[in-house]
């Protein structure tokens, strides 16, 4: 019986690499066996996961689908119509593509997650203008709320993602685009308002924001110096 000489995990003859940490398995008394029979199966079985995933989106589906028919068909019988009903059905589509995505999607992207559930959001939102026949808040205050604080999420997620902001770079770059936002929805609020579209209010949130996000600025330079450092130094 062979152990891991970094974690000590119990080692099998099938076992060329330790299972846990990765580290080669050198055991001149027990040498690597191909032909060993192995403890457990190579890999995880992705088909499962799969079925697993598909059918918690159709259970969504299904919980979402029968109060949605059931609405319908009581307003319909009534009114002859749809009328209440839409507002209901259309909440329950939006439940519906905020969730049932992430679990049929095989590759989940950040785009093919988050962009369609933001549209989602405007198209139920029109729905609601529409319905009431007032589009006069749709354009001026829905859709620019709305796409804002998406395309800056979006954007902060991308780049976590990507890994090209990490550390203290990452709260920085939420605080900035929080001080930031809180102008932009000042200026759309008055813009709406039809006042002088200047920021006053937003200003006292924006600038402890980017004064924080400054500190953060300088914790996560100072971190990238004394790693650079410990690496240079073989620390
Ligand atoms: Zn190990």
């Amino acid at each position: 019986m062979s152990y891991c000489v970094h974690c000590g995990v119990e080692l099998d003859r099938s076992e060329k690499r330790c299972p846990l940490c990765q580290t080669e398995v050198i055991d001149p008394r027990e040498p690597f066996d191909e032909q060993a029979v192995r403890p457990y199966p190579r890999r995880l079985d992705p088909i499962t996961r799969q079925i697993n995933r598909r059918f918690v989106g159709s259970l969504i589906t299904i919980v979402l689908a029968f109060p949605a028919l059931l609405c319908g068909a009581i307003d319909f019988s009534q009114a002859g119509r749809l009328t209440w009903s839409a507002y209901v059905v259309g909440a329950l589509v939006l439940v519906w593509s905020w969730t049932v995505p992430y679990f049929l999607l095989r590759r989940r992207t950040l785009s093919g997650v988050f962009i369609p559930g933001v549209l989602a959001l405007l198209s139920y939102l029109f729905l609601i203008a529409w319905l009431q026949q007032d589009l006069s808040w749709y354009l001026p205050l829905a859709l620019p709320l709305i796409l804002m604080p998406s395309a800056l999420i979006f954007l902060i997620v991308y780049l976590v993602i990507r890994r090209l902001i990490r550390g203290f770079a990452i709260p920085a770059a939420i605080l900035i685009a929080a001080g930031l936002l809180i102008v932009a929805i000042e200026l759309v609020l008055k813009h709406h308002a039809g006042g002088p579209v200047s920021p006053t209010w937003s200003l006292y949130a924006m600038i402890p924001c980017l004064a924080l996000a400054t500190v953060c600025l300088a914790i996560a330079r100072r971190q990238a110096i004394l790693d650079e450092i410990k690496r240079r130094l073989h620390l």
